[in-house]
């Protein structure tokens, strides 16, 4: 059985430790590798090996830089294909999904190729009698990115190719239940021509992030995953001194508006919510119809496409939703199915008990969808991360922002509507920090930057793009006065202009 390796100083390494995690194909279930949770002497191997390429890295021009993204980009082009069956391999969603996803992640290789633009400082001249002042910003030296399982290329491309191109060396301690399409993008950013030691790619657990988090050579961390861990890194990192951006958990709701097309709106909740079966962190989770007949429409709408969703191995070309990642959140899924029963949610679709033929073994979970959910239940406050769509009736569009507005999560939203006063409203006071109008899954693009408000993000930076420049870089100002024989004398007052 394959034996996942490190990437430390330029090298593919097996980990010496005994505390092994193992892979599994959650199509058929079965177990397709062994992953060795690094010790921490390879985490220190790690950090010691980014910090010795720091200074010749910080030091290269970023025009260069920037050639070695270009080819990095190229090679991801050509091996799209590649990495994004890894990741449907390890993972599970369907390939034009796990292509989508790789796409992503190039757009922000893409956004890195631009970098001496970004880093271009601001200067004024004669800001004092021959004083000049100019402002650059400064890679920050080793950081981090920590990453969760549903985006395996995409959210560790939201952090590394910014802060390599920004001149920082990078640790990358990816998920440990499909951490190979990392590997392969190692494996082509190496080809592109990065030094060693300027990437590295360590597997591990809870241990291999406190590594990480406690090292005092690492002066940032990125987190991408669920909210009490996004807390916990946020916590830990910060009282180590150093900088952190801790992305959390989501329960993204949609607000169905009476004028809304609800053939459009059907559709656009048929993707955001079981597209990836949910795994994503901006699916739609909660649909908010305003009004009692909207709901019964949307219902209506609804019910029949949840029914016929194909659901199969990512192998399978007709197939809309793959399985979910794992055995245990499998169940976890289930027994929110039967939570939201028990509390007396109207169960229009049940997805419990669904199997493949051929794939018995598989980790397959049918659409489900709830009508007449309250926002007291559990299916409604917590997280599922499942192919599980749940809906709550609003008598108004009032009511309808009040009830996000009751939620801890505050990731993305989206409002589908004709009516612009409405969509206008919404996004201006709606108190989430991505919102859609008639797009139900509003991921920013690559040059803006994505992040959540209130308990979906800890910390002041949002990720990727512009935020990512200024998370990966500090601000120097420097005030020269030239010619340096000029005698300004000795000034006790503070330095103004008189
Ligand atoms: P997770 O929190 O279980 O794991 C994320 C990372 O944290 C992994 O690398 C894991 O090894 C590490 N980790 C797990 N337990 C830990 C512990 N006790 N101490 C220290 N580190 C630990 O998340 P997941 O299940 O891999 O991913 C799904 C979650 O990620 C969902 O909650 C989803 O909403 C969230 N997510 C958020 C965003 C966003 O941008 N806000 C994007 C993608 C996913």
């Amino acid at each position: 059985m394959q034996t996942i390796e490190n990437a430390i100083a330029g090298r593919r390494l097996i980990s010496t430790s005994t505390r092994t995690s193992p892979v599994f194909n959650p199509a058929t279930g079965e177990q397709i590798a062994i992953l060795p949770l690094s010790t921490l002497d390879e985490i220190n191997d790690a950090v010691a090996a980014a910090k010795r390429a720091f200074p010749a890295w910080a030091n290269t021009p970023p025009m260069k830089r920037a050639r070695v993204m270009f080819k990095f980009k190229e090679l991801l082009d050509r091996f799209a294909g590649d990495l994004a069956r890894e990741i449907s391999r390890e993972h599970g969603k369907v390939h034009d999904d796990a292509l989508g996803e790789v796409a992503r992640g190039i757009d922000c290789v893409d956004f890195a190729c631009g970098i001496p633009h970004l880093l271009k400082g601001e200067f004024s001249r004669n800001v004092g009698p021959s004083i000049d002042s100019y402002s650059d910003r400064q890679p920050l030296g080793v950081v981090a990115g920590i990453t969760p399982f549903n985006f395996p290329a995409m959210v560790p491309m939201w952090m590394y190719p910014i802060a390599i191109a920004c001149g920082n060396t990078f640790i990358l301690k990816p998920s440990e239940r499909d951490p190979s399409a990392p590997l392969l993008a190692w494996n082509l950013f190496m080809e592109a021509g990065l030094p060693e030691g300027v990437l590295n790619v360590v597997h591990g657990d809870k241990e291999a992030v406190d590594a990480i988090l406690d090292h005092p050579d690492i002066k940032a961390v990125s987190f991408v995953g669920s909210t009490p861990i996004a807390e916990y890194v946020y916590q830990r990192g910060t009282r180590a001194g150093k900088r952190v951006q801790a992305l959390g958990g989501a329960k993204n709701h949609m607000i169905v508006m009476p004028d809304a097309d609800m053939d459009q709106v059907a559709d656009a909740l048929m993707g955001a919510g079981y597209g990836s079966a949910g795994e994503r962190c901006m699916a739609v989770s909660v649909a908010v119809p305003v009004g009692e007949a909207t709901g019964d429409a949307l219902i209506a709408a609804l019910k029949p496409r949840v029914e016929s969703l194909k659901i199969g191995p990512a192998t399978d070309p007709d197939a809309e939703m793959g399985p979910v990642v794992s055995k245990a959140h499998r169940d976890k899924i289930v027994g929110y199915i039967d939570s939201g029963v028990e509390a007396g949610a109207e169960l229009v679709v049940d997805g419990r008990g669904f199997s493949l033929q051929g794939y018995e073994g598989g980790y397959y979970v049918g659409g489900t969808l709830f009508d007449h959910v309250k926002p007291e239940m559990k299916i409604y406050r917590e997280e599922i991360f499942g192919p599980v769509l749940s809906v709550v009736r609003a008598g108004s569009f009032q009511d309808a922002v009040d009830l996000i507005h009751g939620h801890e999560y505050a990731n993305g939203t989206a409002i589908f509507t004709r009516d612009g006063d409405a969509a206008r409203e919404f996004a201006d006071k709606i108190e989430v920090g991505m919102v859609g109008i008639n797009v139900p899954i509003p991921v920013p693009v690559a040059y803006h930057s994505f992040g959540g408000w209130k308990r979906s993000l800890f910390g002041d930076h949002s990720i990727y793009g512009p935020e990512g420049v200024h998370f990966y870089t500090r601000l120097k100002t420097v005030t020269q006065r030239w010619p340096a024989g000029i005698r300004a004398g000795a000034e006790f007052n503070f330095p103004s202009l008189k």
